[in-house]
């Protein structure tokens, strides 16, 4: 990890914290050259996983963009950010495992079963437009 002071390559860990449920590292980090030290957080690899639009398109998987639509279908219900959270967490490890590409409809077809289970307006609300992970934007112009 580059120091974002001098850009040196080698720094080294002097205290890593797991956080976040388990699901972050935190590292502090300290640079072997200007002993400038700096923060970083890892999370589990999500990043690496393709969502394969209907289109044949693959695109990135974005988790602001899944939280943002899910914030939306929880609007004026009763709801932890942290519930929000663990549902997205438990989506992606189901996701990653095994498998680097995924279908957007079964990522819509997966938040719809698991809203199922934590609230019936959110779960309505979110099949009412869904179509798949493609259709999210359209999603949050619908319910604005
Ligand atoms: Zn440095």
């Amino acid at each position: 990890m580059k120091c974002p002071k001098c850009q040196n390559m080698d720094t080294k860990v002097i205290d890593s914290r797991v956080v976040d449920n388990g699901w972050s590292i935190r590292r502090r980090r300290e640079c072997e050259f200007c002993e400038n030290r700096f923060t970083t957080f890892e999370r589990k690899g999500t990043t690496e996983l393709l969502v394969v639009k209907k289109n044949g398109e693959k695109q990135l998987y974005d988790r602001d963009k899944l939280k943002r639509a899910l914030m939306l279908a929880f609007a004026k219900r009763k709801i932890e950010n942290e519930e929000i959270e663990s549902m997205i967490n438990n989506l992606e490890s189901e996701w990653t495992t095994d498998r680097t590409e995924i279908p957007s409809k079964e990522i819509g077809d997966d938040v719809l079963k698991a809203l199922k289970n934590v609230d019936l307006v959110a779960y309505i609300r979110f099949a009412s437009v869904y179509k798949s992970f493609d259709s999210l934007e359209d999603f949050q112009a619908f319910v604005k």
